[in-house]
C-alpha cells in the first residue's frame, strides 16, 4: 500500500518536501469493516487548509499523517453486510492505494456505475457546493446578472450552468483564453473574461453593463476588488472560496480596504453569506442528487475532468491546482478499475 502522508507543514505555497511517499503492507478488514482499493482521488483547493494547523472548520491532517481526500474505489473483501467484492464505493480514504473502513464512510455506487469519477465532481461534493450556495444564498432570478470565477472548475462551471438554467445572464471569470472560451462555446456562459489580462476590471465592467446580482466568490484577491464597483443594490454573495489567498503568509500590502467594502455593503443592502457544505446542507444531499442526476442526464449541466494517472503524481497536481494549472475537475487515477 503505497500512501502520501503530510512531512512538513506549508509556508505560502506547498512544496513537494512537504509530502512523503510511503509504503506499507495492506491489512485484513475486522468485523464490519471493508477493504477498499482506491480507483480515483479528487484534488480539491480545501486539502491546503488542512495541511495547515491553524483553526478552522475542521482538525488539520498531523505531520505523518495520510493527507485526506475524497475517493472512490472498490470493495476488494468485506466484513459488511451491506458491502460485497466488486461493488463501487464513494469514500474518504485519502492519498493512498488501500483503506480499511468502516460502513459509514462509505456510500455504495452500485456494481457498474457509468463514470465512477463523477461523483467526486459534478455529482459529488464540487456539485453539491455549487448548488446549495447559488440556489439557496444566491437566490437568482431569471434576467439577473451572475458573475462566477474559476468558472472552469468543478464549482464554477456548475454554478455558471445552474445560473443558465435558471434564466441568468451568466458572466464567467478564469485563467487565460482557452478556458473563457471553453466556458463560453463549452458550457453556454454569455461572456468570460480572463483575470490576467491587463484591462480585466475594465472588460468585466463591459460584459456587465446591468451591473452584478448574484457573485459567487470562489477566489477573491483582484477578482473581488474589481466586482465590488460593479455590484447592484440586494446583491446576494455566497462566500464560497477565496482560493487566491490560500497560500499567502501575510495580508496584502496596499490601503486598507475593508471601510471601502463595508460601505458598499451598507449602502447597497449585499447580503454576504459564508458557507462549508457538508456542515451547512448535508441534510440537503438528496435533493441536490436528485435535481443534479436529471441535468446531468439531460445534457443541461456538462462536465470535465483533468485525469492524472499515478497516486505518485498527487502532490505536483495539486500544487499546480491551486496556480490554476488544472482545466476541469482534477482527479487522480489510482489504479485501473
Ligand atoms: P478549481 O478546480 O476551480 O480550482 C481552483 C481554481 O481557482 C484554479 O483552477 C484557478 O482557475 C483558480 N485560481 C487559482 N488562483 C487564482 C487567483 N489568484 N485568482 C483567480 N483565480 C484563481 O476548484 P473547485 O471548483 O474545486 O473549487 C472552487 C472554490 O470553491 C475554491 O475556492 C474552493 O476552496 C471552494 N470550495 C468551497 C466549499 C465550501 O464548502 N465552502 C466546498 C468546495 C469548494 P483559473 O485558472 O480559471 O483562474
Amino acid at each position: 500500500n503505497r500512501r502520501w502522508v503530510l512531512a512538513s507543514r506549508p509556508h505560502g505555497a506547498p512544496v513537494a518536501d512537504n509530502f512523503r511517499l510511503e509504503e506499507d503492507t495492506v491489512a485484513e478488514p475486522g468485523e464490519n469493516q471493508v477493504l477498499v482499493r482506491t480507483v480515483y482521488l479528487s484534488l480539491d483547493p480545501y486539502m491546503r487548509g488542512r495541511m495547515s494547523d491553524e483553526p478552522s472548520y475542521s482538525p488539520p491532517v498531523e505531520i505523518g499523517e495520510v493527507m485526506v481526500g475524497g475517493t472512490v474505489g472498490v470493495v476488494e473483501a468485506s466484513n459488511h453486510p451491506d458491502f460485497h467484492p466488486g461493488d463501487w464505493v464513494l469514500g474518504y480514504s485519502g492519498w493512498q492505494d488501500y483503506c480499511i473502513c468502516d460502513g459509514k464512510q462509505l456510500s455504495p455506487l452500485g456494481d457498474s456505475p457509468e463514470h465512477p469519477s463523477w461523483f467526486l465532481g459534478v455529482l459529488g461534493m464540487p456539485g453539491f457546493t455549487a448548488y446549495m450556495g447559488l440556489l439557496d444564498i444566491g437566490a437568482p432570478k431569471a434576467g439577473e446578472t451572475l458573475v462566477v470565477a474559476a468558472a472552469t472548475g468543478p464549482v464554477g462551471a456548475s454554478v455558471g450552468q445552474i445560473g443558465k438554467i435558471k434564466g441568468c445572464r451568466v458572466v464567467g471569470i478564469a485563467g487565460g483564453e482557452e478556458k473563457c472560451r471553453y466556458a463560453v462555446e463549452h458550457l453556454g456562459f454569455d461572456a468570460c473574461i480572463d483575470h490576467r489580462a491587463p484591462d480585466f476590471a475594465a472588460r468585466l465592467a463591459e460584459a456587465c453593463p446591468q451591473g452584478i446580482d448574484v457573485y459567487y466568490e470562489n477566489v477573491g484577491g483582484k477578482v473581488f476588488d474589481a466586482v465590488l464597483p460593479l455590484f447592484n443594490t440586494g446583491a446576494r454573495v455566497p462566500l464560497c472560496g477565496l482560493v487566491s489567498g490560500y497560500n499567502a503568509t501575510d495580508l496584502p500590502p496596499g490601503p486598507d480596504r475593508l471601510p471601502l467594502l463595508m460601505g458598499t455593503l451598507l449602502k447597497k443592502r449585499i447580503r454576504m453569506q459564508g458557507f462549508i457544505i457538508n456542515q451547512d446542507y448535508g441534510h440537503r444531499i438528496e435533493e441536490f442528487q436528485r435535481e443534479m442526476g436529471h441535468w446531468v442526464s439531460e445534457g443541461k449541466v456538462h462536465y470535465r475532468e483533468q485525469i492524472v494517472d499515478g497516486l505518485e503524481n498527487a502532490p505536483e497536481a495539486f500544487i499546480g491546482l491551486l496556480e490554476g494549472k488544472n482545466f476541469g475537475k482534477l482527479v487522480i487515477r489510482v489504479a485501473s478499475d
